[in-house]
């Protein structure tokens, strides 16, 4: 989904649901944020030849939980940024929530050729790093892809056909209800909010001018358009590229995001350190959710696997 209907559904969702303006200014940017795992220059083309890192690097639930450790709303946006984009089909590439802990790759009851092969005595959940074509065709009807290329089950998809019907839904939808929420003659709060905010605000405002000069500085070239280039090919240009004059300061901008996001942070350091002393304040609580967490999945697991069944039903 496009950044702005992200950006706008963080906002809509900030404002309806917390009333105020500078809490879904903060959900806004965390909302932006998983989308810096696209095939920008700044990121080795292997990786994104051989893994598949959009929509896996920074769209999973230990994003979510370090951006938890910072701020709760900046969470909350990275949340709903997957989950907006979990709506989409095998075609737009859907979300992998569990990367990378869904690529600790253990051996198949198939071989990379479709081929059975025996389980091991011990593990009896498989996932493979790469998609194999000929492991595809077993896959279930809905989840396979007719192309040379199919791509990966360990993503969540979701039911919309047409993405860019949901993108202009959430868009304009989302649009709609922030111009409502701030014309609402009985809502006490308002604009006005943000006198006064003083450091917080300018955090905030450091965050996305440093965010979007992380986009755009990756905006002005992939990671494939540069290898090819170092490698003296010319290939023909990627039309992704939007902002491809500014390919010259790519590095200057580069440096003036992260610079900027550093001094985000710093900003908001005050707010940091509270959170993250609320979140360690109960050790033993913390604990026993983490654990609370692995025993079910791995009661789950047992459960759906007993007796030798090789597949969830
Ligand atoms: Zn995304």
């Amino acid at each position: 989904m496009d950044l702005p209907t992200h950006f706008f559904f963080g906002i809509a969702v900030g404002l309806v649901f917390f009333g105020r303006p500078e809490v879904a200014l903060i959900i806004g940017l965390g909302a932006l944020f998983p989308d810096l795992d696209r095939e920008y220059w700044y990121v080795p083309e292997r990786k994104y030849a051989e893994e598949q890192m959009h929509r896996a690097l920074f769209h999973n639930v230990v994003v979510m939980a370090v951006a938890y450790i910072a701020n709760p709303l900046l969470s909350l946006g990275v949340f709903l940024h997957v989950l907006q984009d979990s709506f989409t089909t095998v075609k737009d590439r859907g979300v992998e929530w569990f990367y990378p802990f869904t690529r600790l790759v253990k051996r198949g009851i198939h071989d990379a050729n479709g081929k059975d092969q025996a389980p091991a005595a011990n593990e009896h959940v498989y996932f493979y790093q790469e998609d194999p074509p000929e492991l595809v065709k077993l896959a279930d009807p809905d989840l396979q892809e007719p192309s040379k290329d199919p791509v990966p089950w360990r993503r969540v998809y979701g039911f919309a056909q047409n993405s860019h019907l949901l993108d202009r839904g959430f868009f304009f939808g989302s649009i709609a209800i922030a111009i409502l929420w701030f014309i609402d003659p009985t809502n006490s709060a308002s604009v006005s909010q943000f006198v006064g905010l003083g450091p917080q605000l300018w955090g905030i405002v450091a965050g996305y001018l440093g965010v979007l000069l992380l986009f755009a500085s990756g905006e002005t070239q992939s990671s494939g358009e540069r290898s090819r280039a170092k490698a003296g090919q010319q290939g023909k240009p990627d039309p992704a590229s939007r902002l491809r004059m500014l390919k010259p300061i790519q590095v200057p901008l580069l440096g003036i995001g992260i610079a900027l996001l550093a001094s985000s942070v710093l900003l908001s350091w005050t707010g940091l350190v509270d959170n993250i002393s609320l979140t360690l304040s109960n050790p033993p609580l913390l604990v026993a959710g983490a654990a609370a967490v692995l025993i079910v999945a791995v009661a789950v697991i047992k459960w759906q696997t007993r007796g030798g069944r090789t597949t969830m039903v």
